[in-house]
C-alpha cells in the first residue's frame, strides 16, 4: 500500500511533477495507491477528477481528505445524528452530511460540536458563529488541519490553521486536529486501505514525514516539493524519513544500503553507493563524493543523525547539500 501526498509530490501549481504520474501508475500495478490531502475544501471526487487530468487513474475511493478524517474524529466525540456547526465549504459539509449528521451554519441551533476546514469563501461571519458556539466549553471543536498557508494560483495565502487561530484568539482554546501531521488522517487511510506494508510519500518533513513516523508508517521524502537537502540534514529526530528520493523514479529502483565504519581515531565513515562522508567530533566532511549526489546526501544525513548532535552545533561540508 502506497499512500501519497499531492502538492509537491504529484503536482506543483498546474503542472504534474516530472516522473510522478508514471511512477504512481507503475506502483498501482502491484500495490493499492491512496492519495492523502489536508485540503478540506474539495470533495474526494473533485480531487480524483483533478488527478485524472494528469493522466492518473484515480477513483474517489482512492482519496482520503482531512474532511473525512475530521468527521471520523467527530463521530468519536458526539452522538450519531447530532447537529454540527460546519465552518467550511462543500468539501466538508458534504462529508458531515454523508456521515448522518445534521449540518447547521448557526450557533443559535445549539450544535453538539464545531468542525472547521478551509474554504475560500469563509469570512468573519462564520468565524464568529464558531466563537459563539465554542463559548460553551462542553462543545468539542475539530479542525480538519492546521496548515498555516495554502498554495494557490496567485501565490501563498492563509490556510486553515490561520483561520483556526483567529477563532482560538477569541475563545481561548484549541481544537483537536485530524490532518497531517496528526494521527487521524493516517488512521483513516490505514482503515480504508487495509494497512498492509504501508509506505507514505511526502515532500514536507514537518507534516508528511513526522506524521508518518508518529503513525508508525515507513516514509519516503521526495525532493520535488518544499524540503530539500539542507532540511534533510537538519531534520529533527521525529521528522527523519526512512528513504530519501530525488523524485518518484526512485520508487521502483533498489534503495542503496548504508554502511558505517569506525576508524581508530574516533572518526566515523558512512558510505552509500560510492559516496563516503567522515565525521569526527562535530566536523563532517566529504571523503569521496561519488557519482550520485543523493547517495552523498544519504550518507551525510546518516552521519549527522547517528551523532545525536544538533545541526547548529556541527561544522557541515557544504558539498553535502549542494552548496559551495
Ligand atoms: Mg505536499
Amino acid at each position: 500500500m502506497v499512500l501519497t501526498d499531492l502538492d509537491g509530490v504529484v503536482y506543483r501549481g498546474r503542472n504534474a511533477i516530472p516522473h510522478a504520474v508514471e511512477a504512481l501508475t507503475r506502483a498501482s500495478l502491484t500495490a493499492r495507491v491512496g492519495y492523502i490531502t489536508n485540503n478540506a475544501s474539495r470533495r474526494p471526487s473533485d480531487v480524483a477528477e483533478h488527478l485524472e487530468r494528469y493522466g492518473l487513474e484515480v477513483s474517489p475511493d482512492d482519496v482520503v481528505t482531512s474532511s473525512q478524517a475530521g468527521v471520523r474524529l467527530l463521530a468519536t466525540l458526539v452522538p450519531a445524528g447530532s447537529t454540527i456547526l460546519v465552518i467550511g465549504g462543500i468539501g466538508l459539509t458534504s462529508i458531515v452530511e454523508q456521515a448522518g449528521f445534521t449540518v447547521t451554519s448557526s450557533a443559535e441551533d445549539a450544535p453538539a460540536a464545531v468542525i472547521q476546514g478551509f474554504s475560500p469563501d469563509l469570512g468573519w461571519q462564520q468565524l464568529a458563529e464558531a466563537s459563539f458556539a465554542l463559548a460553551d466549553p462542553a462543545v468539542p471543536w475539530v479542525a480538519t488541519n492546521m496548515d498555516w498557508s495554502i498554495p494557490v494560483e496567485r501565490g501563498i495565502a492563509p490556510g486553515n490553521g490561520t483561520l483556526v487561530a483567529a477563532v482560538h484568539q477569541a475563545v481561548g482554546r484549541m481544537p483537536v486536529v485530524a490532518g497531517k501531521p496528526e494521527r487521524p488522517i493516517f488512521d483513516a487511510a490505514l482503515a480504508r486501505f487495509g494497512g498492509e506494508r504501508p509506505l507514505f510519500i511526502g515532500d514536507r518533513l514537518d507534516t508528511d514525514i513526522k506524521g508518518a513516523n508518529d503513525a508508525g508508517i515507513p516514509s519516503v521524502l521526495v525532493l520535488t516539493g518544499i524540503d530539500k537537502a539542507k532540511q534533510v540534514l537538519a531534520a529533527d529526530e521525529r521528522s527523519r524519513p526512512t528513504f530519501v528520493l530525488e523524485d518518484l523514479r526512485g520508487l521502483s529502483e533498489p534503495y542503496p544500503v548504508t554502511h558505517r565504519h569506525d576508524g581508530d581515531d574516533g572518526t566515523r565513515f558512512v558510505t552509500v553507493g560510492d559516496a563516503t562522508v567522515r565525521m569526527r567530533a562535530h566536523v563532517i566532511r566529504v571523503e569521496r563524493a561519488g557519482d550520485d549526489p543523493m547517495n552523498l546526501l544519504r550518507a551525510g544525513a546518516t552521519a549527522i543523525w547517528d551523532s545525536g548532535l544538533a545541526i547548529y552545533g556541527l561544522d557541515v561540508d557544504p558539498q553535502l547539500y549542494g552548496g559551495e
